[in-house]
């Protein structure tokens, strides 16, 4: 049979004009599992680098949940191994394309959502454009309180920011850096983190706890790590998670494009829990920080890092609150102040809105990281402090979260960021005053007031 010469020219114009249509899920299912045996975590962890099985929660230990996305073949080829094992598994829905519809119809532009014409809503999904008209709006609207600086331009030629909110200081004050959005599909990550910046600015000179926190740190926020993923998000395919790069060294593979920026840092590059096939969602790219969204929070972390307090990195989801290392199980040097902090934060999350996080060292909490950006800043940059957080939900909806849970997930987690910064004030204030020479101290001490739980270890 002769091809069909006119097709042939539409499809090579769609993808010479890069014009997009939403790929479809229907009749794709999310199957949810829980391995009882590490050898039934070690049989499913042998789908990882199958680039046809997209795992939403990898598996880990036993007893901990697995969430695969599947559809034809690899569906039929992972239930049909699920059985000869005996691992049950549940269905959590068997069509995508339904909770993707249902997002789309709730978040898309020129809906009827409230803010989207008066403002800039923050209970809502935003594209790439809103997001960095709304960015500029702020630079403007707070000229004395922001700058917004470019980190770097992409591989399809966007523009990586960062936030800087200062009431001053002259580049002295301590600094707290937030990252969000290094995975694409992740989109509670990058709502969350522009409510923050919200917050911050409209409350500093109203709420006296707000402006402490502004007047005392400055504030580096990066709410969208990878905007060429994020906008394919949105036009194309709702779960992508890498850049759109091409991998240098495969120009054939244009069908599998991107790395994940989040296994390209130099740190344990190539490690556990990455690939080095282009088509894999966990793709390390060609060399550490070969890309532009790496790199941008390299050289934003090392210009800092003098005056980096703590640094946060948000995704999502798993309900997760995490310290080094991601590479190995081994403690990381500062494993008990880590969990000193992740103690405050987790009590200040659960006094939001009840809800339930885990937290500890990563490869004991979620899996085994390699080349990830919060590993790479505490060894490397050296920031003692160096959180990631998987934000909500536990499996339900996943990286569909309804937009009725961005507000709620906004607030517990700025309620651990700021309950982790205070604490740490609090202590340095201690320890400050235990320091404080005698001769500038008018009252007469005769104890030594040394703080506990102030020796350096690292
Ligand atoms: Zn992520």
């Amino acid at each position: 049979m002769k091809p069909n010469f006119n097709s042939f020219c539409v499809l090579c114009i769609l993808i010479i004009c890069g014009i997009s249509a939403f790929q479809n899920f229907t009749g794709h299912k999310l199957l949810g599992m829980v391995p009882r045996n590490p050898d039934e975590v070690k049989v499913l962890r042998g789908f990882l680098d199958d680039p046809e099985m997209d795992f939403w929660l990898e598996p880990t230990y036993e007893l901990q949940n697995v969430t695969v996305h599947v559809n034809g073949e690899s569906g039929k080829k992972l239930e049909s191994t699920l059985q000869n094992m005996g691992l049950q598994f549940y269905t959590i829905t068997d069509d995508l394309e339904k909770w993707i519809e249902r997002e789309r119809e709730e978040n898309y532009p020129g809906s009827h959502l409230q803010g989207r014409t008066t403002g800039f809503a923050f209970d809502v999904y935003h594209p790439l454009d809103e997001i960095v008209a709304h960015l500029d709006d702020v630079s403007r609207k707070y000229p004395n309180l922001t700058k917004l600086l470019n980190m770097g331009d992409t591989f399809e030629g966007n523009i990586i920011y960062l936030l800087k909110i200062s009431s001053g200081g002259n580049d002295t004050r301590p600094a707290i850096w937030i990252d969000a959005g290094i995975h694409s599909r992740e989109w509670i990550a990058p709502a969350t983190a522009l409510y923050m910046i919200n917050h911050l600015l409209v409350n500093y000179g109203n709420d006296k706890y707000i402006t402490n926190l502004i007047d005392s740190h400055d504030w580096y926020i990066m709410p969208l790590v990878n905007p060429d993923g994020y906008l394919h998000t949105w036009n194309w395919n709702r779960l992508w998670r890498k850049n759109r790069a091409l991998a240098p060294g495969f120009p054939g593979v244009l069908i599998c494009r991107g790395i994940d920026p989040n296994r390209n840092f130099d740190i344990f590059f190539g490690g556990p829990s990455t690939s080095s096939t282009p088509c894999s969602s966990i793709y390390k790219g060609d060399h550490p920080f070969s890309e532009a969204e790496s790199s941008a929070i390299r050289d934003g972390v090392m210009a800092l890092r003098d005056r980096l307090l703590a640094y946060f990195s948000l995704h999502s989801f798993s309900q997760l609150w995490m310290t080094p290392h991601g590479y190995t199980t081994l403690k990381a040097p500062d494993f008990a102040e880590h969990m000193e902090l992740l103690t405050v934060a987790i009590t200040a999350v659960e006094a939001a809105h009840g809800m339930h996080y885990r937290y500890g060292p990563s490869a004991q909490t979620l899996y085994a990281t390699s080349g990830s950006a919060s590993d790479w800043v505490y060894d490397v940059a050296g920031v003692r402090y160096s959180f990631s957080v998987e934000l909500r939900d536990r499996g339900v909806f996943g990286f569909l979260l309804p937009r009725t849970e961005i507000i709620p997930t906004s607030e517990e987690t700025w309620a651990g960021i700021t309950s982790i910064v205070s604490h740490l004030q609090a202590k340095e204030k201690v320890k400050k005053s235990s320091t404080t020479s005698p001769s500038t101290t008018p009252l007469p001490t005769t104890k030594n007031t040394k703080p506990e739980n102030t020796t350096d270890t690292s």
